[in-house]
């Protein structure tokens, strides 16, 4: 395949546009990332179905949802509710809570290839890794520590990167300025205090810079459902950062007792009656210890593919402040 465009080896200077807009060269590129994004689809699923995982098929509308608060790194311009029934549904921001209830109950390990729709503010359009509906591998694995995800995580994208570099060799070359390198296992784990000690709070940006492998951070404050020792102060969760390219995963090991579930909602000022049947189930001691991610699928594929915005990798891009017809 000839090189398409010069897009990925240049500054953002226009943002990604929906099909019927595209030139010839453009639907070709396009349709080069497609089959990188097909074949991730396939690898990752693989990797997670041998490894004795159920794939669940996701939701779209449920009463509870992930809040996304408190999380540093988000943007919410609005968020979707709808009456259905009678009820007040809102729109999948994660199925971190029904990720919890169906490992906790029925799937010990699962994962979901999950549509997220998140209306990030506008002036998030640039940022070239945010789009306000996006693709999430979220998966979760009851009894599992920390240590298992990482392992799990970077088998999957050593098996990842390894397959892409064979079989589609010639879409890589024609997409990337730089040779896609195979990452290598284990990955470097940074605590976020130090990380913040050392970059202030620019610290993510420095950190992808810096990097020349995949990077895990821990000890991330956030979310009620990651875990928090309330002794220590310290979080038992991370995020995964990849060079140049920065946060493409975040997950964690998971609180399920009432107590510390119960007090974290109500520190982080969030709605008990949107958790309820968490609530409950974590009351009656049904809800069993797990961890798990979610690994942002355009981000992955954007990685792979070098563009220099996610939308890229979407059939239908959504980029935020920008609505298609399709
Ligand atoms: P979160 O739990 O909020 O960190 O989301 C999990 C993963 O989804 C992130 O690590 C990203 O890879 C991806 N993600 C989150 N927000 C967006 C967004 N607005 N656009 C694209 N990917 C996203
Ligand atoms: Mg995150």
């Amino acid at each position: 395949m000839m090189k398409t465009s010069e897009v990925p080896c240049v500054p953002l200077t226009e943002l990604p546009k929906p099909l019927d807009q595209l030139s010839p060269s453009e639907l070709e590129r396009k349709a080069a990332i497609g089959k990188v994004m097909t074949h991730t689809l396939q690898s990752l699923t693989s990797t997670y179905i041998d490894s004795g995982f159920q794939w669940l098929l996701p939701v779209a509308l449920s009463q509870s949802t992930d809040p996304l608060w408190p999380d540093p790194g988000a943007s919410i311009d609005k968020r979707i509710e709808v009456d259905i029934y009678g009820k007040i549904v809102r729109t999948t921001a994660s199925m971190i809570i029904h990720k919890l209830v169906a490992s906790s109950l029925a799937y010990p390990k699962l994962f979901i290839v999950s549509p997220n729709v998140r209306i990030e503010k506008a002036e998030r359009a640039k940022t070239g890794k945010h789009i306000y509906e996006f693709t999430q591998l979220d998966f979760e694995a009851r009894d599992a520590t920390s240590k298992d995800v990482f392992t799990l995580v970077e088998k999957a994208l050593v098996t990842l990167v390894t397959s892409l570099k064979k079989d589609l060799k010639p879409e890589l070359e024609a997409l990337r300025c730089e040779p896609l390198k195979v990452p290598k296992a284990p990955f470097k784990v940074v605590d976020k205090a130090k990380l913040e000690a050392k970059y202030g709070d620019e610290w993510e940006a420095c950190l992808s810079k810096e990097i020349k492998e995949p990077t895990w951070v821990t000890n991330i404050p956030r979310e009620f459902y990651d875990f928090e020792d309330f002794k220590t102060g310290k979080w038992d969760n991370y995020d995964l950062f990849l060079p140049q390219f920065g946060e493409v995963l975040s997950g964690a090991k998971r609180e399920w007792e009432y107590k510390k579930i119960l007090a974290k909602i109500e520190r982080d000022q969030i709605k008990k009656e949107n958790y309820a049947l968490l609530l409950k189930l974590a009351k009656e001691g049904k809800v069993k210890p797990s961890a798990g991610a979610g690994i942002g699928i355009e981000r992955l594929v954007g990685w792979a593919t070098g563009v220099r915005h996610i939308a890229e990798t979407q059939p239908f891009p959504r980029v935020p402040g920008t609505v298609n017809e399709l």
